[in-house]
């Protein structure tokens, strides 16, 4: 009971407490470091940006250049190698639509992950077009 009434009254006093924007002085909201029209100059938020855009500028490489332009340590290929791994096959389709991306783009990360050994495409005519990560899940994916 002391605690939860506690907590709540640090959090009373951090809202009231004016903190000021590290760049432009104004005042801004519950003690963070830059106002709403700075907030892209926090740290994080510049990380998570730069990310976007690396993996914005990849996905337009490889619709234009092809598996060739693939980052096998890049951003695009954790997301399809995490989705495989935490969900199992799936088709090259719904990998795209899973990944946010176009279905021709994803065939080019499909062959160059083919290519690197790290997945292959089932066969059998059940699952035909099956994307697996190639390893423990091989035998499921027919
Ligand atoms: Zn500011």
């Amino acid at each position: 009971m002391t605690l939860i009434a506690t907590v709540r009254k640090d959090r009373a006093e951090k809202r009231r407490v004016p903190s000021h924007c590290q760049k432009c002085g104004a005042t801004s909201l519950e003690g963070k470091l830059y106002c709403l029209g700075h907030v892209e100059d926090n740290d994080y938020v510049k990380e998570v940006r730069t990310r976007i855009e690396r993996r914005e500028a990849e996905l337009v490489a490889v619709a234009e250049a092809g598996p060739k332009a693939v980052d096998l340590e890049g951003l695009v290929v954790r997301e399809i190698v995490g989705l495989l791994t935490a969900h199992g096959a799936r088709s090259v389709g719904r990998l795209a639509r899973e990944v946010s991306i176009d279905f021709a783009t994803m065939k080019y990360y499909v062959r160059r992950l083919k290519a690197a050994g790290w997945i292959f495409q089932a066969t059998e005519v059940r699952s035909a077009g099956t994307i697996c990560l190639t390893g423990a899940q091989e035998r499921a994916c027919g």
